[in-house]
Order: structure tokens, then C-alpha cells, then sequence
């Protein structure tokens, strides 16, 4: 049951409205994005990143990227700001991946704010300390090496306590292991001949892997783990280990109301400012004794047009403040009321929250790309399209929108295997067509039928 369930989220998420986006697909060196399939057919690198076209966009925000990377655009923010499906939330994650997987990344959608458990700038201030995360050094004494032999033994009580033999530069110790770390050990299947290291002060351990080449850590510290026959004051190694944490991960475990486990359940309410400020001078303590380092990363508000004049003027104060994330925001509004106010800005956004950004322009796509988009989508969902099919849902794209497209694709997919035919014909596309409306025909269909709907 477990395994399926399993299967089925990685299903799901496999194909979620950006999986297809891999990366910015840019060269390293130049930042010059690579062409699309459509020019350059035998492109393999193209294929990995599955961005289609939005040249200066992706340039643009590789560029971005790369100051970020520098530690160059403290105090600014990035408008991306461009119609409906052109493509700003996949090239925001693009940017997302194209910094690595270190760099904290938090999504938050302008309306989120607005929620009856936490106050809007309390939503706000947490989403910025999700997006700035902090790389702690550490120096710990290891016990570093490799496993000779590794014994479990079962008491009376079936408690587990285990044995290991572990071969060190010029030596094999035995070591016996309380019952947490033993279980740790066996989960997470250590075996003779492996590799690993022993955090003497934590129980933490890491398994280096059989090559020394892939490190991956688990936590085993646990109150019942002795190394009962580790000579006294024996230290193989003093290494430096870093792990970055964000900073709301630090005020969530250092605020007493809520304790670590409002990590996992993700129902942290509100927090107060003292723990936050306390939070503050230590890590900057850290950082001014070469203990911690900030590692500043992205928040990413989509619609920010939904953010009331509050969350503006907050969003100000946040560029300027000491430990900021990169700020980057969507807009799919022309000039449209700020709302809260009773004025008009470009994009919904105030003037002088646009005065700090970079605004990147994105711009609809033409038929081939939407044909290009639309086939990568089709890969991804496992849809198989005859090729007149995949030429019209492109034509459709183009006069319509992608999404639509996008969402006519897959329909068409269910009544292929009503047929139960191998693949998606143009008869398929023509009869989703006609089942589900687009806006413009929606649209069409209540002017002309305006007097028998209430007003
Ligand atoms: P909105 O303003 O309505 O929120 P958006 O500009 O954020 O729209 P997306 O949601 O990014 O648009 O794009 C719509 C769909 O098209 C998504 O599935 C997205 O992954 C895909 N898409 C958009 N642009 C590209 C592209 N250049 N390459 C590949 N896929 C794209």
C-alpha cells in the first residue's frame, strides 16, 4: 500500500505544470541561452532544460542568477512581469534550479497572504526567513573508517545493541553501539566495506560511501548511543562540517510556543519578534566569528499584483533590511489599481516598489514555439500525438492560450483511450474543442446571451 501511494505522488509530481522545466538552459560561460530544437534539431542540451524560446528573458535572468550567485543584488528585486502563459512561474523555477539546490527557494502566491491564522506581514516576514538560509561551520572530532565488521545482538527485551569493527589508518577498533544507533546503522544499510564517520559529540554519522566519493549524512544522536569501548579522548580527525538551515527553521526550533515539531506539521502561527530579534544578533554573531555564513536566497511572490499597499510598504522595508532574500515577483497586470488604494499603478505594483527592481519583460509565443512547448508537455505526460493533432493544438495555443492548449492536450488523451485508440488524432482535438470552452468563446457566448443570466 505504502509503495503505491509512493508511486503515485512521484507520479504527481512528475508531472506537475513545470516538471518539464529542468533549468534556465544557458551556456555557463556566455549566459547565452541555447536555441530551442526548432533551429537546432540535434540540440541535447536544449532537450534537458525543456525552456522553449524567451531569449533576452533567460538571459536576463541568468544574469540575475549570477549576481545573486556573487552576493551583487542585496536590496533589489526582480519584477517578471509578461501576458497569461508566458511562461514567468516556469522561468522563475528555471532560475530556482539554475542556483543549485543549496540556495533556499521559497513560492508564495499573492493571495496566500491573506489567511485567518497569521496576519499578512507575519506571512511575509516568514517567507522571507524561509528564503535565507544559514551555512553553520562547525569543527567536530570524528572517528573516520571503514567497517570491518558490523553485529547486531537482541537481549531479553529484544532490544537491539550492536557491535562494529572499524578499520581506521593503521588500526581495527571494536565499538559497541546503543540500540538507537544500531538501528540507524541497519536502516540505513551500512555494510562491511563501507565508509564512514562518526560525529564523537552529536552521534551523528556520515557514510562516505564505499569510494569516498558520494557523502550522505543521517542524524543518530540519540541519549542511549556510548561508544562504550572508544578509548577515552581518542580523535581520529578534526573536520569542519556545514549545514545550512533557514533562519525561519531557527525561529521556529528557538520559539518556545511551538517547538520543533511545527517543522513537520508546517502550523507554526505567528512568531514573536523578541525570538526573532535574538535569532538575529546570534547569527550575525556567528557570521562576525567565521562560525556561520548567510547564504541569501529567492523569494518568489507570483501574482504579486493581490498584495494590498501593507504588504508593499513591508516588501520595501524588507529590501533594505540586513539579512534579505532575493525578491522575485510576477506580475500578469498592465496599469491596474494597487489594491488597498484607489490608485492605478504599472502591474498593480507601487512606483516605488518598481524603482528597485529589474523589471523582465516576457513576451507570448509564436506557433512553433507553442508546437515546441506543447510536444515537450506531451513527452511528459506520456501522450502520444499524430502529428496534424500536435499542428492544431499549436494553431489553438496561438489563438487561444498555451494553457488552454495545455489543458486540451490532456483531454484529448482521455478520449483517445475511450476509443481506445494508440494515439491522439486531429478527430480527438476537433471533439475537446467543442466540449470545453475558451475564455474568448465563453466570453462570446454571454454577450450574446447577456439577458438570461442575472446580473
Ligand atoms: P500566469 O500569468 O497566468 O500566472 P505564467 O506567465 O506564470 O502565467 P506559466 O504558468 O509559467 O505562465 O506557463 C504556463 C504553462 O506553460 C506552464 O505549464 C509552463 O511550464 C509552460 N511554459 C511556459 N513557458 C514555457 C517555456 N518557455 N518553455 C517551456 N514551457 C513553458
Amino acid at each position: 500500500m505504502i509503495t503505491e501511494s509512493v508511486q503515485e505522488l512521484v507520479k504527481i509530481e512528475r508531472i506537475g505544470a513545470h516538471s518539464h522545466i529542468r533549468g534556465l538552459g544557458v551556456d555557463p560561460e556566455t549566459l547565452e541561452p541555447l536555441e530551442t530544437r526548432q533551429t537546432a534539431p540535434d540540440n541535447e542540451k536544449y532537450e534537458r532544460y525543456g525552456l522553449v524560446g524567451q531569449y533576452r528573458a533567460r538571459r536576463a535572468a541568468a544574469v540575475v542568477c549570477r549576481m545573486v550567485q556573487e552576493g551583487k543584488l542585496a536590496g533589489r528585486g526582480v519584477l517578471l512581469a509578461g501576458q497569461p502563459g508566458t511562461g514567468k512561474t516556469a522561468l522563475a523555477t528555471a532560475m530556482a534550479q539554475q542556483l543549485g539546490p543549496e540556495t533556499p527557494f521559497t513560492k508564495l502566491t499573492g493571495s496566500e497572504v491573506y489567511s485567518l491564522e497569521i496576519s499578512k506581514t507575519e506571512c511575509l516576514i516568514q517567507a522571507c526567513r524561509r528564503s535565507i538560509g544559514v551555512r553553520i561551520r562547525e569543527e567536530t572530532d570524528v572517528i573516520e573508517g571503514e567497517v570491518v565488521e558490523l553485529e547486531v545482538d537482541r537481549d531479553a527485551q529484544q532490544n537491539q545493541v550492536g557491535r562494529i569493527v572499524l578499520k581506521t589508518t593503521d588500526m581495527e577498533t571494536v565499538y559497541e553501539l546503543g540500540r538507537r544507533m544500531t538501528e540507524e546503522l541497519l536502516r540505513r544499510r551500512v555494510r562491511p566495506g563501507d565508509v564512514i564517520s562518526i560525529d564523537k559529540g552529536s552521534g551523528r554519522v556520515t557514510k562516505l560511501g564505499r569510494s569516498f566519493a558520494r557523502s550522505r549524512e543521517f542524524d543518530t544522536a540519540g541519549e542511549d548511543t556510548r561508544f562504550v569501548a572508544c578509548p577515552e579522548g581518542e580523535v581520529q580527525k578534526r573536520r569542519q562540517v556545514e549545514h545550512i538551515v533557514s533562519l525561519h527553521d531557527i525561529d521556529v526550533i528557538n520559539s518556545r510556543q511551538q517547538g520543533f515539531l511545527a517543522l513537520f506539521t508546517g502550523d507554526t502561527g505567528e512568531i514573536k519578534p523578541e525570538v526573532r530579534e535574538q535569532i538575529d544578533a546570534r547569527v550575525a554573531q556567528w557570521c562576525e566569528e567565521g562560525k556561520a555564513e548567510i547564504v541569501p536566497g529567492v523569494l518568489f511572490i507570483d501574482e504579486v499584483h493581490m498584495l494590498d499597499i501593507e504588504c508593499f510598504a513591508f516588501l520595501s522595508g524588507v529590501l533594505e533590511s540586513q539579512f534579505a532574500p532575493l525578491l522575485v515577483c510576477a506580475s500578469n497586470r498592465g496599469v491596474t489599481r494597487i489594491r488597498g488604494t484607489e490608485f492605478c499603478a504599472p502591474h498593480g505594483v507601487p512606483v516605488d516598489l518598481l524603482d528597485r527592481m529589474l523589471i523582465i519583460p516576457m513576451y507570448p509565443y509564436d506557433e512553433p514555439e507553442c508546437h515546441e512547448i506543447l510536444r515537450i508537455r506531451s513527452e511528459e505526460e506520456d501522450i502520444v500525438l499524430s502529428r496534424p493533432a500536435l499542428a492544431l493544438l499549436a494553431k489553438i495555443a496561438v489563438e487561444t492560450s498555451l494553457r488552454y492548449a495545455m489543458y486540451l492536450m490532456t483531454t484529448t488523451a482521455v478520449l483517445c483511450g475511450q476509443r481506445r485508440g494508440s494515439q491522439v488524432e486531429i478527430d480527438d482535438v476537433k471533439r475537446a474543442y467543442l466540449l470545453f470552452m475558451d475564455t474568448r468563446r465563453s466570453t462570446q457566448y454571454l454577450l450574446a446571451h447577456a439577458d438570461d443570466y442575472m446580473m
